[in-house]
C-alpha cells in the first residue's frame, strides 16, 4: 500500500492489512513523503523523525513493514525522480497487489501519489527503466483506496473487505500516530478541544472518529463477496477500486489475492 503521508495507508487500508498479515501474507506500507509539514508547532527534520518513529510503531501494531521515503510533505510533485523511487519499491517487494489513492483527491500529495503510482504501473515491467533492479515478471494488480470525491467520477467499491474483526487492532495502530490524530488533525480541523486527555478515552474517541459508515454501494459489494446474510452483519469495511492499469483481475483472481473474501 502506497500513501502520501505516514498515516494514510493506515487509515485507508489498515484493517485489510491486519487480515492479510494474520493470514501470513507480507504487507508493506510506503509513505511517499516524510510528513515534515504535518503539525502546527513542529516541523522539518525533528517532525520527520517523530513521524518515522510513529510509523514504525504503527507498523508493529498492524503487523506490517513500513517505509517512509524522504520527500518533503506538502511539496510532492510527480517527478521522474519520485516515480523511480516508487518503481524500485514495487519491484523490491515483488508486489502482487499495489494500492494507492485516486488521482482526484483534495490533497496535492495524495493526488500526486496517485499519479506517481499510475505512472509506475507499466514501468515496473520495463527492464531499461531503473535498470539496477530487475523488472517484475508479472504486472501487479493496482487498486485505489476509498474516498468520497465525486468528480470526475465517484469511487467504485469493486472489492469490499469485512474488517470488523480487525477494527480494534486498527484503532490501536492508528493511535501510534499521536502527532496526527491527537494534535495536527484536530488543530487543522478546528476540533482540538474535543480530544480527550487520557489514553483510554482517546482510543475510544478515535474509534468513533474513524468509523466509516457503510453506504448502499459498499453493502452491495459486501453482498457480492460474502453473500447477503453475512454482509448484513458487517460493521466495519474497507473498499477498493480496480485501476485500469496493470493486471486486470477476474473475480476468481480477486478471491485468490484477497483470501479473506469468503462466501458466508
Ligand atoms: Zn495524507
Amino acid at each position: 500500500m502506497i500513501g502520501a503521508h505516514p498515516d494514510d495507508c493506515d487509515q485507508d487500508g489498515g484493517g485489510t492489512a491486519i487480515l492479510f498479515a494474520k493470514m501470513g501474507h507480507a504487507v508493506k506500507f510506503v509513505s511517499v513523503t516524510n510528513g515534515d509539514a504535518g503539525h502546527q508547532t513542529e516541523g522539518g527534520g525533528a517532525l520527520a523523525k517523530r513521524r518515522k518513529a510513529e510509523a514504525e510503531e504503527a507498523g508493529k501494531r498492524f503487523g506490517v513493514a513500513y517505509d517512509v521515503l524522504d520527500n518533503h510533505d506538502g511539496e510532492l510533485v510527480p517527478s521522474l525522480d519520485v516515480r523511480l523511487q516508487i518503481i524500485r519499491k514495487i519491484r523490491e517487494w515483488n508486489a502482487d497487489v499495489v494500492i494507492a489513492p485516486r488521482p482526484n483527491d483534495y490533497h496535492p500529495d495524495h493526488r500526486y501519489t496517485g499519479v506517481l503510482v499510475q505512472d509506475a504501473a507499466y514501468m515496473v515491467g520495463v527492464p531499461n527503466v531503473a535498470p539496477h533492479i530487475p523488472p517484475l515478471k508479472k504486472n501487479p494488480v493496482f487498486l485505489y483506496f476509498q474516498d468520497g470525491f465525486q468528480r470526475p467520477n465517484p469511487f467504485r467499491p469493486d472489492i469490499a473487505v469485512d474488517i470488523t474483526s480487525a477494527f480494534d487492532q486498527k484503532i490501536n495502530a492508528l493511535d501510534a500516530h499521536k502527532s496526527q490524530f491527537y494534535e495536527w488533525l484536530p488543530w487543522i480541523g478546528g476540533y482540538s478541544k474535543d480530544v480527550p486527555q487520557s489514553d483510554a478515552d482517546r482510543k475510544k474517541w478515535l474509534a468513533q472518529n474513524r468509523t466509516i459508515k457503510i453506504n448502499a454501494d459498499m453493502r452491495k459489494s459486501l453482498e457480492k463477496w460474502y453473500g447477503k446474510e453475512y454482509a448484513d452483519k458487517v460493521v466495519h469495511a474497507e473498499c477498493f477500486e480496480i485501476c485500469e492499469y496493470g493486471t486486470q483481475p477476474s473475480d476468481d483472481d480477486i478471491r485468490k489475492l484477497f483470501p479473506m473474501l469468503k462466501k458466508g
